[in-house]
């Protein structure tokens, strides 16, 4: 559980963030880490509702 997300059958909420400098949204959470690995703490890593639009692994799925 290392994205803090519940990986079983129930659909369920996905935190996302958004890196402002480049617009792409991935799984994860400020302060700690996306889905495919980059490190949120920086600033320009903003909790986002849109739909994720990272392509890569941990973060498509
Ligand atoms: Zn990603």
């Amino acid at each position: 559980m290392r994205l803090g997300l519940f990986n079983g059958n129930l659909k369920t909420i996905i935190m996302a963030v958004k890196n402002t400098e480049t617009g792409e949204v991935h799984i994860g959470y400020k302060g700690g880490e996306t889905g495919c690995g980059f490190d949120t703490s920086a600033s320009h890593w903003v909790y986002s509702n849109e739909r994720i639009t990272c392509d890569r692994n941990g973060c498509k799925n």
